[in-house]
């Protein structure tokens, strides 16, 4: 896993910082479904917004909450799927 990822920063043209936070892969926004940024330290915004001006959402998330509610998702589908192999 941590190759896959590190072979992942080594392709990306942006440079390995847009894999810092590794749960930021499965995000989108949810108003122009662009990429996310980091807005200051723990924050998630749209790249759009903060790049362009192109996107309405000024808001953005706590990444503690936003991985808080991607890791419940995954552990309702893990779950799901894992009663249905049994
Ligand atoms: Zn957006």
């Amino acid at each position: 896993m941590i190759e896959a990822v590190q072979s992942a920063q080594a392709n990306c043209p942006n440079g390995p910082h847009r894999l810092r936070h590794l749960l930021s892969v499965l995000l989108q926004c949810g108003v122009c479904g662009g990429p996310p940024a980091m807005r200051g330290q723990d924050r998630y915004g749209c790249l759009n917004y903060v790049m362009n001006g192109t996107c309405s959402d000024c808001r953005g998330i706590d990444r503690a909450v936003i991985e808080d509610r991607m890791l419940a998702g995954l552990e309702v589908t893990v779950g799901t799927r894992a009663r249905r192999c049994t």
